[in-house]
């Protein structure tokens, strides 16, 4: 299938799952994560309708950047992010979906122009190989935000573990939206937080059920196999 094949059957398959979990699609934010792919395919994405992009990596983000769309397009950063890059980056992107340390988030303060919409990574699953806070580190974490006014809360993020056990995928989705729930209830005003950014190729129906926002998908739409 083409790109454009693959989005419409993702869309369709999106639609029927919300509506099996008793939940609006428009809720729910597509990201086409293109960081395996050119150019020229990430315009094949963006003209089949999907207007938010993520990139993992600081050089193919502006890559992708510099080229001409169509479509005006949301830029998502998704990939760990190391201080020396801040300054290169933060001015580029709209949402920026790990924030995991003081040490960065005071750099974006320095170097944004504008309130970056910010998602906390959460490593719930508790790999040694997956980057994010602790769970019990969170609520302290985003309180200490609060001394950054460039930083906006947008939601919290997770990586579940590659995995067929479904229960355990759920189980990981289900605390980061109960920890999610516990930062919303703070009424902080530099944290909304209602987003849940979770959900991948392999696991987008179950965080749909789980109360995802934003899904982030690569394989799915950009591989042709079918
Ligand atoms: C690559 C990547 C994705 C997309 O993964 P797929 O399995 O290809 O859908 C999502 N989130 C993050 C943080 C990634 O690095």
């Amino acid at each position: 299938m083409s790109i454009e094949e693959n989005i419409i059957a993702l869309n369709q398959e999106i639609k029927e799952i919300c509506k099996k979990a008793g939940r609006a699609k428009d809720e729910i934010t597509l990201i086409a994560v293109t960081k395996y792919v050119t150019i020229e395919r990430t315009k094949e994405v963006v003209n089949a309708g999907v207007a938010d992009i993520a990139e993992n990596r600081l050089e193919g983000l502006l890559e992708k950047q510099a080229a001409h769309y169509d479509h005006p397009v949301t830029w998502h950063f998704i990939g760990n992010l190391q201080s020396r890059k801040v300054k290169s980056l933060i001015n580029q992107i709209d949402y920026f979906h790990a924030l995991d340390r003081i040490s960065i988030a005071k750099e974006i303060n320095k170097r944004a122009e504008k309130e970056i919409k910010c998602f906390v990574q959460v490593n719930v699953s508790g790999e040694a190989t997956k980057n994010g806070l602790k769970p019990e580190e969170v609520i302290q974490f985003i309180d200490e935000l609060k001394a950054f006014n460039k930083i906006k809360v947008v939601g919290l993020m997770t990586m579940a573990p590659h995995t067929k056990d479904e229960a355990i995928i759920r189980s990981v989705f289900q605390k980061l939206r109960a920890l999610r729930d516990e930062v919303m209830n703070q009424q902080w005003e530099h944290a909304p937080c209602q987003g849940l950014s979770m959900g991948m190729s392999n696991d987008y129906q179950i965080a749909i059920e789980e109360g995802a926002t934003h899904l982030r998908i690569g394989s799915l739409i950009v591989n042709e196999e079918g």
